[in-house]
């Protein structure tokens, strides 16, 4: 074993200089400086390019109030930034100012110019693609997407929890389990759930293949779909070796319907089959259970002694932490 190799770069969010070690995950290789890791510096990468045709770092961005940016759920490391340079709104699922991607009713529709989804849509309810029709919707006619979402280069989606319909999740002295009334009123339990920022926090309701991805983005009503895979070591973007879930960019074509809002997946010739055995690093899937636990997780549920939505909680501690300095 040979000793790591660091590689100095130029951080494209805080613009210090850095190091990074070349063996990093996306959402590794902190800056030493903002704390931005690679997903974050990749992301802004594509920006620059969006909006400057070359890559500058985001301290060197022009500001213009006439920019209207959306985030969800953005991380400070560059939604500070974006706020104060554009007419910027970063939303919540959980907390002020809400918005849930699923449900844009009330929402101004064709008034964004950029949209930033980064690590949501692996979270979204199914069907997946009634977040990508809604970033249409909220779009202007050329308005930019830019999205992040694990996925794979797998022939599939694995969709963890295909037929979710009413569903809690609860605690037993084991873990955590998702119980389901699916539409045809069968209740299912499912056990070794995923969740992304600690357990009970938001759970991972698929991990994406990139062929459905792009499939279903097309289908939403975007052109010049992009995927920012390529290493640009200068920003210490090294992430080629990843083999997924890069930076996604897509301009909305405004003269294109995007695919229908539908109750059921109209994809789901693009998802793995329960059955199916899904050999990945990044696929862990949930499995169904049956027996005494499942029973008690089902009355727990009937019982209405679901689980706090921790989530709530820790976002708006953390929102907390941001606005007092930590
Ligand atoms: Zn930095």
């Amino acid at each position: 074993m040979s000793a790591p190799e660091y590689k100095q770069y130029t951080c494209n969010l805080c613009g210090e200089n850095s190091v990074v070690v070349d063996d990093f995950h996306r959402e590794g290789g902190a800056c030493q400086h903002c704390g931005a890791n690679i997903r974050f510096r990749a992301l802004m990468f594509a920006l620059s390019h969006h909006l400057y045709g070359q890559p500058i770092a985001l301290t060197n961005f022009t500001p213009d109030q006439n920019l209207k940016v959306m985030g969800l759920s953005d991380a400070p490391h560059y939604a500070d930034r974006l706020a104060s340079l554009f007419n910027y709104t970063n939303f919540f699922y959980h907390t002020k100012p809400f918005l849930d991607i699923c449900n844009i009713e009330g929402m101004a529709l064709d008034s964004y110019d950029v949209l930033i989804s980064s690590d949501v849509y692996e979270h979204v309810p199914p069907p997946r693609h009634v977040a990508f029709v809604n970033t249409h919707h909220l779009l202007k006619p050329g308005g930019l997407m830019l999205l992040t979402v694990p996925y794979t280069m797998l022939s599939k989606t694995a969709e963890h929890f295909p037929h979710l319909n009413q569903f809690g999740v609860v605690r037993d002295q084991q873990g955590m389990l998702l119980v389901n009334r699916r539409r045809d009123q069968h209740i299912e339990v499912f056990d070794r759930l995923t969740w992304h920022g600690g357990e009970g926090s938001t759970l991972e309701m698929r991990v994406y293949a990139e062929a459905d991805l792009i499939q279903i983005i097309a289908d939403a009503g975007f052109k010049d779909i992009k995927i920012w895979h390529l290493d640009e070591s200068e920003f210490g973007i090294l992430q080629a070796q990843q083999g997924g879930s890069f930076v996604i960019s897509a301009i909305k074509d405004g003269d294109r319907t995007p695919a229908a809002i539908t109750p059921y997946d109209p994809y789901v010739e693009n998802i793995y089959s329960e059955e199916a055995e899904v050999d990945h690093f990044l696929i862990n899937r949930p499995v169904r259970i049956t027996g005494e636990r499942a029973e008690n997780a089902i009355l727990q549920w009937q019982n209405g002694k679901v689980t706090k939505a921790p989530s709530l909680w820790s976002k708006i501690l953390r929102y907390l932490q941001r606005k007092l300095g930590k």
